[in-house]
């Protein structure tokens, strides 16, 4: 990864404080994370073997509540990222008015080379090491990149072994039989998608006949891709880790989750012509959704940018400096802690549903999701549009200013 996270983290945080005026104290202890856990564990392996395995897990900020954000399996992940990671989560709760702060984990390791069993191991004494800072009421913990429900139920599980009783509270993103919530695999994706025809609807174009491309294939990138083909847009192109495809007519994503989980990849598809992965970014297409992971959007490639409209899957997909080529270009960005926010709205409604033991049906939630999402991008319009700034830096306004007014209210203890 060319660029670190953090750092592009705090570019960010720095363009957005400019427009504020907070108490200096606030602004500096926003910038760092209040507390990060780095973990060395090991791992019984199937072959005998024990292997050693770093993980972390970083607090943001706990103005607003309990922190809440996923944990990475990857084998390029950082602390800086994670850092990063749990920034991007205070605001994006802060911007959508849950009351969390923000959290992340990760774990170096390369989840395609460990079997279902080490893949256990590995996450229920992750799970243990972490559960210093884990529970229901401090710090939820979620999927993310690589990361499964499954994962989920394991973790659970190991916290809930611990307490003797089952404590769904504690992790989200569950399967539904243990205490997920309905619509939770496919809110981020939903959200996505109501975020793409809110921009298209700023710029005054239909969802319909939208031509889109999709970085990334997997949980984000594949269920945006189906919603919005459900919703009269046109896929032109998609690509995962091992490569792409395109076909200007349109690709049916249903068939290509078919194909992926078939063949193992994309770039074999029949029906489309495989590009390398690189291309979807630089793909003829209206809407760019980059949902795999961050810097890929940079100076070096965001001229060739051909949407007219980015909306960030991924978290921190754009560093600054393709953010001022893009906004330069007039290439819309619906950055990534309002347009990839759904997940966490459904997390907090999982959690919710676990706290009273009263589960919601799926309309509900999914209503519930689509409401909150509209009202944060009308919200972060009105802002960009008020203060003559991109929809980045007005997502940041909102959040760094609803976080630290909570901060001021708390005080500073002793
Ligand atoms: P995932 O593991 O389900 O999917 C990641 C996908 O990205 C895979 O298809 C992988 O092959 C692909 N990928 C990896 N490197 C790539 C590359 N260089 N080029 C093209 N594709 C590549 O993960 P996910 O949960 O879908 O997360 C994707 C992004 O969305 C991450 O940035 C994550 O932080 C963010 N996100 C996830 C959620 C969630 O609820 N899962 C919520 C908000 C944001």
């Amino acid at each position: 990864m060319s660029q670190n996270p953090y750092e592009m983290a705090l570019t960010q945080y720095d363009a957005a404080v400019k427009h504020l005026s907070l108490k200096r104290g606030i602004e500096a202890y926003l910038r760092v994370p209040r507390r990060e856990l780095t973990v060395n564990f090991p791992v019984k392996m199937d072959d005998g073997s024990v292997q050693i395995f770093t993980g972390y897990r970083v607090h943001h900020s706990t103005a607003r509540g309990p922190t809440k954000g996923g944990i990475r399996y990857h084998p390029a992940v950082t602390l800086d990222e994670v850092r990063a990671l749990a920034m991007w989560m205070t605001w994006k709760c802060a911007v959508m008015n849950l009351p969390y702060g923000g959290a992340k984990g990760g774990v170096i390791c390369d989840p395609k080379r460990l079997s279902l069993q080490e893949l256990e191991n590995l996450t229920r004494r992750y799970a243990t090491e972490i559960a210093l800072l884990m529970s229901p009421e401090g710090d939820i913990p979620a999927p993310d990149v690589n990361t499964t429900p499954q994962i989920m139920a394991w973790i659970m599980d190991t916290y809930s072994m611990q307490r003797g009783h089952a404590v769904p509270a504690v992790v989200t993103g569950k399967p539904v039989p243990v205490g997920g919530s309905l619509g939770r695999t496919e809110a981020t994706g939903r959200g996505v998608t109501v975020a793409t025809r809110e921009a298209l609807g700023w710029l005054g174009r239909p969802v319909q006949d939208a031509r889109v491309a999709v970085q990334g294939f997997g949980n984000v990138g594949s269920v945006s891709a189906l919603l919005l083909h459900e919703a009269g847009a046109r896929i032109v192109a998609v690509s995962d880790s091992r490569g792409g495809t395109q076909n200007p007519r349109g690709l049916d994503p249903r068939d290509l989750v078919r194909h992926k989980r078939e063949a193992g990849d994309l770039a074999g598809y029949p029906d489309g012509e495989a590009i390398d992965g690189a291309a979807v970014l630089e793909a003829d297409c209206d809407v760019l959704i980059p949902a795999a992971l961050e810097a890929q959007l940079t100076a070096a490639n965001a001229e060739r940018v051909r949407a007219r409209l980015v909306v960030e899957g991924a978290n921190g997909p754009t560093t600054p400096e393709a953010d001022q080529v893009l906004e330069a270009r007039e290439v819309l960005v619906v950055p990534d802690i309002l347009a990839n926010a759904g997940g966490v709205v459904v997390s907090y409604f999982e959690w919710v549903q676990n706290l009273q033991s009263f589960f919601w049906d799926e309309e509900e939630i999914n209503d519930r999701l689509i409401r909150l999402m509209v009202r944060a991008c009308g919200e972060v319009s009105a802002t960009a549009r008020a203060k003559a700034v991109n929809l980045r830096t007005a997502a940041l306004i909102r959040a760094i200013e609803r976080v630290a007014e909570a901060q001021m209210i708390l005080g500073i203890f002793p």
